[in-house]
C-alpha cells in the first residue's frame, strides 16, 4: 500500500496542479461579467478557443484568438495552409498523411442561432452527423503554442502546432463564437507523443463502413481546493456509500448546479450528452457521451471534459478524473459502450461474442492504453472490488458489473446491440481506447 495514501481519506498526488486552501475563483463576483457579456462586439469578429491535450496525455490546455474574418471555404483553405506548412517543414513520412487527414467535423452551427444545437436522438448518431459546413462561418487557421511549457517540446525548438479537428459552439460566449478541438504536431509536423488522435483517425478511416459507435460513461469526482472531495467533513469521511448513487437530497448529492450547467452547455455546444447521474461516492458524478461515430467520440468526450473543467472554475471546485482518489470507496471509470453495424443488426449478438473472444486474447494490450500511465492508474482501481474486475483477469458476462466486459441484459434479450467495456479508467484518452477497440474487434490487428 502506498504509504502516502494509507492513512488519509484522499490521495494528495492526484493533481498535478497546486494545492490551495481555498479557491480564489469561488469568491469572485459571478454577475459582474454579465455587464460586459452584453457589449456588442464587431460583427466580423469570431472568438475561437483552441483546446488541446498537453504532454501529460491527461490534462487540457486552451488559448483564445480572434478571427478577423468570416471564412468561406474551410476545408480547402485549411488544406492549403497545411500544404504550405508541409512544404516548409523539413521532413517526412507523416506529411502526405497529414495532408489527407484534415477532416473536420463541424457540429451543427446554424448562423445566428442561440439555444440547443439541434442534436437529436440518444441512440442514433445520425450517420456521420454530416460534415455540414455552414459556408458563412468557418475556416480555421492552424495555430501554434509554446510546447516547452506543456511538456510537448524542448525549449530550443518549442513551436508546436495546433491543427483544428472539430468545432463546437461556445456555450460560454454564445453567438458565433466557437470551441475548437485540436491535435498537436511538432515543429516538423510529426505528431507529438501525446497525440493519440492520429492513430485513432487512421483506424477509423479503415473501418468506417462498419460504422463503429461509441458511448462513453464519464465518471468524475469533485474536489475542494484543498483536494479533499467536495463537501466531505473536515478530516473524516461521510457515512458509508449506499444512499448517494442516483441520490436526491441535500445530504446525498453535492453541486448539482454544476452538473446541470454542464449538461446544458454540452447540448448547446453540440456534444451529444446521453444522460447524467450521481454516482456511488458523495461528490462523484457521471455523464454519458454518445453514441458518437468513430474518432468523433474522442472529440466529443474531450470537449465535454473541457466544458466541465471550465465551469468548475466558475464554481471554485476542482474536477478530478483520477480513477481512484479515495481508497476503499468506488473509483471512477470511463465505461466504453461499443457497437458496429453488424452488432446492431438482428442476431448481432454473434458479432458481439466474436468481439469479446478477440478482446479476451489481448487483455493486457488494452489495459496498457486504458489509462495514461500504461495501466498503473488502473491498478489502483481494477481491484475486483467496487464493481470492477481484477486488472489481471479478463471476464465477460451478461448484466455482470464485476466483469471486464458486460453485455447489458436488454442486449442479451434482443440478441443485438452493443457491449460495454468496463476497463477504461476515468482519465483514459478516449482516442486510445477507441483506437484499440476498432483495431482489435474490427481490423483484427
Ligand atoms: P450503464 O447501465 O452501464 O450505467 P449508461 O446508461 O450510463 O449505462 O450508458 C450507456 C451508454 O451506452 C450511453 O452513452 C449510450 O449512448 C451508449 N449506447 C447506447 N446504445 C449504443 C450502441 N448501440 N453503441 C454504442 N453505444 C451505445
Ligand atoms: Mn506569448
Ligand atoms: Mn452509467
Ligand atoms: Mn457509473
Ligand atoms: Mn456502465
Amino acid at each position: 500500500v502506498d504509504p502516502v495514501i494509507d492513512h488519509r481519506p484522499y490521495n494528495p498526488k492526484i493533481l498535478s496542479g497546486p494545492v490551495l486552501t481555498n479557491s480564489p475563483n469561488a469568491v469572485l463576483s459571478k454577475t459582474l461579467l454579465s455587464r460586459y457579456n452584453d457589449l456588442p462586439l464587431p460583427a466580423d469578429k469570431i472568438l475561437a478557443t483552441y483546446i488541446w491535450i498537453d504532454g501529460s496525455g491527461e490534462h487540457l490546455r486552451c488559448k483564445d484568438r480572434t478571427l478577423n474574418f468570416i471564412p468561406k471555404a474551410p476545408k480547402d483553405k485549411l488544406s492549403r495552409i497545411l500544404e504550405d506548412y508541409n512544404a516548409r517543414a523539413k521532413s517526412n513520412a507523416r506529411e502526405w498523411k497529414l495532408k489527407n487527414e484534415v477532416h473536420f467535423l463541424i457540429h451543427y452551427y446554424p448562423k445566428d442561432q442561440e439555444g440547443p444545437s439541434g442534436y437529436e436522438s440518444n441512440c442514433s448518431p445520425k450517420n456521420e452527423r454530416k460534415n455540414s459546413f455552414d459556408e458563412n462561418f468557418s475556416d480555421l487557421p492552424i495555430w501554434n503554442f509554446d510546447g516547452s511549457s506543456t511538456n510537448q517540446a524542448d525549449g530550443h525548438n518549442s513551436d508546436t502546432y495546433l491543427v483544428p479537428r472539430a468545432i463546437y459552439k461556445d456555450p460560454f460566449r454564445r453567438g458565433n463564437h466557437i470551441l475548437v478541438m485540436c491535435d498537436t504536431y511538432k515543429y516538423n509536423m510529426e505528431p507529438t507523443e501525446s497525440n493519440n488522435r492520429i492513430s485513432c483517425q487512421e483506424a477509423y478511416d479503415k473501418c468506417k463502413d462498419d460504422e463503429p459507435w461509441f458511448g462513453i460513461e464519464q465518471e468524475y469526482i469533485l474536489l475542494d481546493s484543498d483536494l479533499r472531495p467536495f463537501g466531505w467533513p473536515p478530516g473524516g469521511f461521510p457515512p458509508p456509500q449506499g444512499p448517494y448513487y442516483c441520490g436526491v437530497g441535500a445530504n446525498k448529492v453535492f453541486a448539482r448546479d454544476l452538473v446541470e450547467a454542464h449538461y446544458r452547455c454540452c447540448l448547446y455546444a453540440g456534444v451529444p450528452i446521453a444522460g447524467t447521474n450521481a454516482e456511488v461516492m458523495p461528490s462523484q458524478w457521471e455523464f454519458q457521451v454518445g453514441p458518437s461515430i468513430g474518432v468523433h467520440a474522442g472529440d466529443d468526450l474531450w470537449v465535454a471534459r473541457y466544458i466541465l473543467h471550465r465551469l468548475a472554475e466558475e464554481y471554485g471546485v476542482i474536477v478530478t478524473f483520477d480513477p481512484k482518489p479515495v481508497q476503499d470507496w468506488n473509483g471512477s471509470g470511463a465505461h466504453t459502450n461499443f457497437s458496429t453495424k453488424k452488432m446492431r443488426n438482428d442476431n448481432g449478438i454473434i458479432e458481439i461474442e466474436k468481439a469479446i473472444d478477440k478482446l479476451s486474447k489481448v487483455h493486457m494490450k488494452h489495459i496498457k492504453v486504458y489509462d495514461p500511465r500504461g495501466g498503473k492508474d488502473n491498478e489502483r482501481r481494477l481491484t475486483g472490488l467496487h464493481e470492477t474486475a481484477s486488472i489481471n483477469d479478463f471476464s465477460a458476462g451478461v448484466a455482470n458489473r464485476g466483469s471486464s466486459i458486460r453485455i447489458p441484459r436488454s442486449v442479451a434479450e434482443d440478441k443485438k446491440g452493443y457491449l460495454e467495456d468496463r476497463r477504461p479508467a476515468s482519465n483514459c484518452d478516449p482516442y486510445s481506447v477507441i483506437d484499440a477497440l476498432m483495431r482489435t474487434c474490427i481490423l483484427n490487428e
